[in-house]
């Protein structure tokens, strides 16, 4: 892919799922990441596994909840390898999901404390860097449920404003030469998903069967779409949420 080579990222979320696999690709195209999760020996594997294969990464703990470790991942970057060009803004939570009036306060917030303000908050920390870069670009983890009501009331709502967060950063920041975009993953093999498999294995099989490409998504797969966006070769592509999702929703 054009452009990736040399460049900076950061993935959040990067210890486990599809934050490994875009760290892990982002690397093999050139470029050097700096790895953030709350899973710090998740984060310490993978930049493990980028060091085996000769490139470079850093982990840096990061809670996305927490403004002051987003900015220190942000610094991290700065410090480690001069600037900033790429973000994969992507660390989530899911949970198994009830009816929209059943949910408390407290569940609430969490939700959209780290799937929606966590995303702004690595914005508002990298926007400035890339603009003192002299451009960037971002691509923001959404998912399926971000364009349909696949997904709990909560988990739902946080993906829709991640793609209203995208859109907004693109309009905002276009004169700046920054591009945002958000991927929006369908059904995909990562222990987010394995673990609702092991809470409910007849539920992830209907969800399965119900797949067109009939089987679940890689995050390899995601993590292709990631890098590509963050190229060169996506160059006009601008404030979309690109859906990966075997087919899922064009049914
Ligand atoms: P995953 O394997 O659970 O990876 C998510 C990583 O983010 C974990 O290492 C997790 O750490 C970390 N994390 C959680 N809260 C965090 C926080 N506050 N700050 C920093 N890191 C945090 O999940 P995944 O499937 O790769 O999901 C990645 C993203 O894709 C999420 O935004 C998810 O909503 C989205 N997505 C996934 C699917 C899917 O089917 N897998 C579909 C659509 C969208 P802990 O494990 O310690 O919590």
């Amino acid at each position: 892919m054009n452009g990736i080579q040399d460049g900076v990222a950061v993935v959040t979320g990067g210890g486990s799922g599809i934050g490994r696999q875009s760290s892990l690709r982002f690397a093999e195209e050139g470029a050097r990441v700096v790895v953030a999760d709350v899973d710090e020996d998740g984060g310490h594997e993978t930049t493990e596994m980028i060091e085996s294969d000769g490139g470079e990464a850093t982990f840096v703990r990061t809670d996305v909840t927490d403004s002051d470790d987003v900015a220190a991942m942000v610094q991290t970057a700065l410090d480690e390898y001069g600037g900033l060009d790429f973000a994969h803004n992507n660390a989530g939570i899911a949970d198994e999901g009830t009816r929209l009036a059943e949910y408390d306060e407290a569940e609430w917030d969490q939700m959209i404390d780290v799937n929606l303000k966590g995303v702004w908050r690595c914005l508002k920390a990298e926007i400035p860097e890339m603009i003192e870069r002299g451009g960037g670009a971002v691509v923001n983890t959404s998912s399926v449920a971000g364009v349909s009501a696949n997904g709990s009331a909560h988990y739902a709502a946080s993906k829709h404003g991640v793609i209203g967060l995208t859109r907004r950063a693109t309009v905002d920041y276009a004169d700046d030469g920054i591009r945002f975009n958000a991927v929006c993953p369908g059904v995909i093999d990562t222990p987010m998903v394995q673990q609702a498999g092991e809470d409910n294995s007849e539920e992830l099989d209907r969800i399965t069967a119900g797949i067109p490409a009939g089987r679940l998504g890689d995050p390899r797969e995601i993590a292709d779409t990631v890098v590509w966006l963050c190229s060169e070769d996506a160059s006009y592509v601008m404030g979309q949420p690109i859906i990966v999702d075997g087919g899922l929703l064009a049914q």
